[in-house]
């Protein structure tokens, strides 16, 4: 076992050291003292029947009172061979018969004094010769209603003194004893308890900034120390996933704008390979204004990605006329849909009000809107339809374009997710539209949904919910 001074497993061991030291010193002490209290209490008792004992075998030979001859008196000798002193003392002080040893006991004058009142009392009195202490008790002795003498019996305290130095030597043994085993028991423990931690601490350390795919992975069972290991794993598994997203999406970031770049700096190199007429130079700032405009729009699009991702926007909300907001971006996709020969139409039921920023709705819908032209070739059909669907309203954006295939569906709505770029060749985008229209969406409590089929074309259906009276209906 290593005893290493580890912080947390020297203060637990010195804590459970300390509070069972403390029990043991309050255990000690209550045995010691009750202990103490029964054997003092069983000698006076021993010495009362003594006493009664001694009074049966006085003699009194007109007025001169003798104890009987230990020979002669069974009760006298027993109390003798008991170590009991037992005598007879007259008013004065002085001895008139006395047997058993401590016969040099000096007569204690406060049961003197006691007795003459006629009330039994116990002293404890120290022998002249050496040390030792004597419990003495003194009744009086009555001759026709009056106290005539004092009659003492006395034992030694040695015994009881004995038994709880007994006492004493065993606890000042058994206690640091127990403590050293708690010691030695406690920092077991702790060790055991503890470390599972040194294995977590070990192998996170082993975990770098480039490698959070690592997990601990340690096994424990499902206890604290085992939850916290897989708590952890599970906020590495969160933090690889951020730092992957966050990698990829400067990756991609970083490929969409290198397009519109090579273009600018092929156009310019052709433009600079020889002098070239003022016309000619018009064209090529035409072309690379129409770049800029695209890589202007597109870090927009990445900026409005990177601060949805630091959390909720400040939405200017305000109840918006979501037909209004539909007409006003019909409008600015009518010329698209006029040069790519696409029919566009739109269906508003009902006058529906949502509360919304209603800027972003804009750009909700025209990112659908666009994708829709975008993917559908001339001779096709785009038809908004807004209807309402109990609390919600829903817009549905049809086309009878491409369609998206059923394995890329679950994605489109990834960032920078292309569905089949091949196919999409084409038509130039950098798979944010659909990723920001369901941001925007989200934000304002609803949803999109999509249907495709390849060939045939693609639904779109974005959810709002209503500004509803008490009543329950659209205001
Ligand atoms: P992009 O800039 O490529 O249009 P989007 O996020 O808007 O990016 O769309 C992601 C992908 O979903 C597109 O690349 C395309 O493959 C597919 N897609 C989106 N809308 C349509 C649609 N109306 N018809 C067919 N495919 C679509």
């Amino acid at each position: 076992m290593k005893l290493r001074p580890s912080t947390i497993r020297a203060r637990l061991t010195l804590w459970y050291v300390a509070l069972l030291g403390l029990i043991l010193l309050a255990f000690s002490s209550i045995l010691y003292v009750t202990l103490a209290h029964g054997l003092y209490q069983q000698l006076d008792d021993g010495l009362s029947v003594a006493a009664q004992e001694a009074a049966t075998a006085l003699n009194n030979d007109n007025g001169v009172l003798t104890l009987q001859s230990p020979e002669a008196d069974v009760e006298v000798n027993t109390l003798r061979e008991r170590g009991l002193m037992v005598r007879i003392i007259d008013l004065d002080g002085h001895v008139l018969d006395s047997a058993g040893p401590l016969r040099d006991l000096p007569v204690p004058p406060a049961g003197l004094a006691a007795v003459k009142k006629q009330m039994p009392h116990f002293d404890t009195v120290v022998l002249a010769r050496d040390t030792t202490l004597v419990r003495v008790l003194s009744v009086p002795y009555l001759e026709h209603g009056k106290v005539t003498a004092v009659l003492e019996t006395a034992l030694t305290l040695s015994a009881v003194h004995a038994t709880l130095r007994q006492l004493m030597f065993i606890l000042a043994f058994v206690i640091p004893a127990t403590l050293g085993v708690a010691i030695l028991g406690g920092l077991f423990l702790a060790n055991r308890a503890l470390s599972p931690i040194d294995r977590i601490t070990r192998a996170a350390q082993r975990i770098g900034a480039n490698d959070l795919g690592q997990r601990l992975n340690l096994g424990l069972p499902d206890d604290e120390v085992g939850r916290l290991a897989r708590t952890f794993d599970g906020m590495l598994a969160r933090l690889e996933d951020a730092f992957r997203r966050q990698q990829q999406f400067t990756a991609d970031a970083s490929h969409e704008l290198r397009t519109p770049l090579a273009i600018m700096k092929g156009e310019l190199g052709v433009a600079l390979s020889r002098n070239r007429k003022g016309d000619e130079y018009r064209v090529v700032l035409d072309d690379m204004e129409e770049e800029v405009d695209r890589m202007t729009v597109l870090v927009e699009d990445m900026l409005f990605l990177a601060r949805s991702d630091n959390g909720m926007p400040a939405l200017e909300v305000e109840v918006t006329d979501l037909a209004a907001v539909l007409r006003g971006v019909m409008e600015q996709v009518t010329a698209m849909a006029d040069q790519g020969g696409i029919r566009l139409s739109m269906e508003v039921h009902d006058e529906l009000l949502v509360e919304a920023d209603g800027a972003k709705l804009v750009r909700l819908f025209l990112n659908l809107l666009e994708n829709a032209l975008k993917y559908t070739a001339s001779g096709g059909h785009v038809a908004v339809r807004m209807t309402r669907c109990g609390e919600m309203a829903r817009v549905a954006i049809e086309d009878t374009g491409a369609g998206i295939p059923a394995n890329h569906l679950p994605h489109i709505f990834d960032r920078f997710y292309r569905a089949d770029p091949a196919r999409s060749g084409a038509v130039r985008g950098a798979g944010i539209g659909l990723a920001i229209a369901r941001w925007i969406a989200q934000v304002h409590g609803g949803r999109i949904e999509v249907v495709s089929e390849p060939g045939v074309g693609s639904t779109f259906t974005v959810y709002l919910p209503l500004v509803l009276t008490v009543g329950g209906t659209g205001v």
